[in-house]
C-alpha cells in the first residue's frame, strides 16, 4: 500500500445491503474450526516470526526478491502446498495451492522493500545497512502473515474439516511495476471465488475505503546536440522540452479537482551544460479517486507533451509503463472481516512496547499516543480515499477482494521511512501479523463454511463492476524484470 489507504467512492457502495455476518459483537463469529485456525497460527508464530525477520533482513526492492520469494515458496511447499514457482514471467512470482475443487480462495503476500531507508529495529533513525533498502512499507509482514493463515486453513481442509481450495499468492513488485497487474494478465486469479490481503498499519480495521488510481509514465525528449556557446543555433536541447512539460503540469495543477495528485522526477536532465543535450527524460505519476478521471488527465497530458514539443523543437514521446486502478472496497465482506475481528479482540502491547512506539513518535514529532490495539470500528461509509495506491486494486477488479489492517507502527509516525522499518523488525511487527493472520483464517474459513456469504459478497462485486471494463495500465509484453 502505500502506494496505500483503502475508500469508498461510488455513490453505489452506500445504498444499504443485506447483513450477513454473524452478529459483530464477537459472539456470534465462534466455531470449532475458528478455534482451530487461531491455534494453528499461533503453533507457528514462532516460524511466522522468523520468515518475517529474514525478509527483513534481506529487503529486496521490486523484482529483485529472490532469497524473499525463494522463503516463503520454500515454506509453503514443506507445509504440504503444491508450489509454482516464476508464474507470470517474474522470477519472483508463485502460487501455493492446497486442496481441490471449489470454493477457491485465495490470499495475497507481498515482500518488496523500499530503496533508500534502510533501519535497524531501534526508535531512533540508524541504517541498518548504510544506503540499503528497508522494509518501510512492512511487506516483510505482509507476506508470512498471509502465509500463516493460508497454512492454518490447508491444515483443516487436510483434515477434512473444510472443502475446497485454499491458494496463497507470492506478488512482488507492489512498490512499483505493479505484480499483481500481470499475474491477473495471465489469469491466475480467473477460478477465484474470493481474495483476500491486508496491509500493515497504525490500527486494526476492516477496510471499506477505496485507493487512488493510478498512472505511471515516462516522458522521453530527444533533441539536437551542438556546443552551447559555438553553435547553440544548431541545437534543439532536450532539457528545454523536460523543463516545459514540468512548467505546463505545475500549471495544470491548478485546473484539476482537489482530490488529483501529480509527482514526478527529472531522471535524466543532460550531462554537461557545454553540450546541447540531446536527451531527457520525465517519470511522473498521476492519481485520482477513479480511473476514468485519471484517462482524462493522461489525455491531457499527452496534449501538453505534443504542445512541448512544438515550441522546443524536439521530438517527445511518452510511454505508459504501469499504473493501478482504484480499490473496490466490499462491503459484505468487510462485514465478516468485522465480526471476525472483534471475535478475536484487540491486539495487546507491553509497556516496553508503547515506550519503544512513543519514542518513535517523540522523534519524528507527532502526538505521543503509543500503539493503537483496538478493534476500530466498521465504517460503511467512509470518504474518499486517502493519498495512495495498490495492485491489489486490480485484483479487486477481477475478483471479489477482502482486505484488513493490523497494527503493527506508530500511530501517526511517517510511512515509507525508517519508523515503520524499525517496529517491522521486532515484537511490534510480529504481533500485528499475527493478529492479522488469525484474523484472515476466521474470515477465510466464514467463506469456505457459508455458501450464503460468498454470494452475497459475489454479488456485490457483480454489481459494483456491472457495465464497466478493467483494462490494465500495463504495456504488452513481459514484465520489465532487472537483467542483473
Ligand atoms: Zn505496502
Amino acid at each position: 500500500m502505500v502506494r496505500r489507504q483503502l475508500a469508498l467512492v461510488f455513490l453505489c457502495y452506500s445504498i444499504a445491503l443485506p447483513v450477513v455476518a454473524q452478529a459483530d459483537d464477537g459472539s456470534g463469529a465462534a466455531s470449532p474450526a475458528k478455534t482451530a485456525v487461531v491455534a494453528s497460527v499461533e503453533r507457528h508464530r514462532g516460524e511466522l516470526a522468523e520468515l518475517a525477520d529474514e525478509i527483513w533482513t534481506y529487503a529486496e526492492t521490486a523484482l529483485r526478491e529472490t532469497g524473499s520469494a525463494a522463503l516463503l515458496a520454500d515454506y509453503a511447499e514443506v507445509q504440504g502446498f503444491e508450489v509454482e514457482r516464476g508464474v507470470a514471467g517474474m522470477p519472483t512470482a508463485f502460487v501455493a495451492s492446497f486442496g481441490r475443487g471449489r470454493p477457491v480462495i485465495g490470499i495475497m503476500g507481498e515482500y518488496d522493500a523500499l530503496p533508500g531507508i534502510s533501519q535497524k529495529a531501534r526508535p531512533a533513525k540508524e541504517a541498518f545497512v548504510e544506503g540499503g533498502a528497508g522494509h518501510g512499507c512492512g511487506h516483510n509482514l505482509f507476506g508470512p502473515g498471509s502465509l500463516g493463515a493460508a497454512v492454518a486453513i490447508k491444515e483443516l481442509i487436510e483434515a477434512g474439516e473444510l472443502e475446497g481450495t485454499i491458494r496463497f499468492y507470492g506478488t512482488p513488485a507492489e512498490e512499483s511495476v505493479g505484480g499483481k497487474l500481470y499475474m491477473v494478465r495471465d489469469g491466475l486469479f480467473d477460478d477465484v471465488d474470493v481474495a483476500l490481503a491486508w496491509h500493515p498499519s497504525d490500527k486494526n480495521q476492516a477496510d471499506t475505503q477505496s485507493s487512488q488510481a493510478l498512472v505511471d509514465f515516462e516522458v522521453e525528449f530527444s533533441g539536437k546536440a551542438a556546443h552551447a556557446a559555438y553553435d547553440p543555433w544548431n541545437g534543439r536541447s532536450a532539457v528545454d522540452g523536460a523543463e516545459l512539460f514540468t512548467h505546463a503540469m505545475n500549471l495544470m495543477r491548478e485546473h484539476v479537482r482537489p482530490s488529483v495528485r501529480m509527482h514526478y522526477a527529472i531522471t535524466h536532465g543532460g550531462i554537461v551544460p557545454n553540450v546541447v543535450p540531446e536527451y531527457a527524460r520525465v517519470w511522473a505519476w498521476l492519481r485520482d479517486t477513479k480511473h476514468e478521471s485519471v484517462d482524462e488527465l493522461l489525455e491531457r497530458v499527452e496534449r501538453i507533451v505534443e504542445g512541448v514539443a512544438l515550441a522546443t523543437g524536439t521530438e517527445a514521446t511518452l510511454t505508459v509503463q504501469s499504473g493501478d486502478y482504484e480499490m473496490l472496497p466490499n462491503i459484505q465482506g468487510a462485514r465478516l472481516i468485522h465480526a471476525n475481528m472483534s471475535w478475536l479482540g484487540p491486539l495487546e502491547f507491553t509497556e516496553e512496547e508503547q515506550e519503544f512506539a512513543r519514542t518513535i513518535q517523540r522523534a519524528t514529532g507527532v502526538e505521543e499516543k503509543g500503539l493503537s490495539g483496538a478493534v476500530e470500528a466498521l465504517d460503511e461509509d467512509p470518504g474518499p480515499p486517502e493519498g495512495g495506491s495498490t495492485d491489489v486494486a486490480d485484483v479487486s477488479w477481477k475478483v471479489p477482494t477482502l482486505h484488513l489492517s493490523a497494527t503493527t507502527a506508530a500511530a501517526g509516525a511517517p510511512w515509507h521511512a525508517w519508523p515503520v522499518v524499525a517496529t517491522g523488525g521486532m515484537s511490534i511487527g510480529h504481533k500485528g501479523m499475527t493478529w492479522a493472520a488469525k484474523a484472515l483464517a476466521a474470515t477465510m474459513v466464514d467463506l469456505f463454511e457459508d455458501a450464503a456469504a460468498r454470494e452475497a459478497v459475489r454479488a456485490e462485486f457483480d454489481t459494483k463492476t456491472a457495465g464497466k471494463t478493467y483494462k490494465a495500465y500495463i504495456p504488452g509484453g513481459p514484465p520489465p524484470v532487472p537483467a542483473d
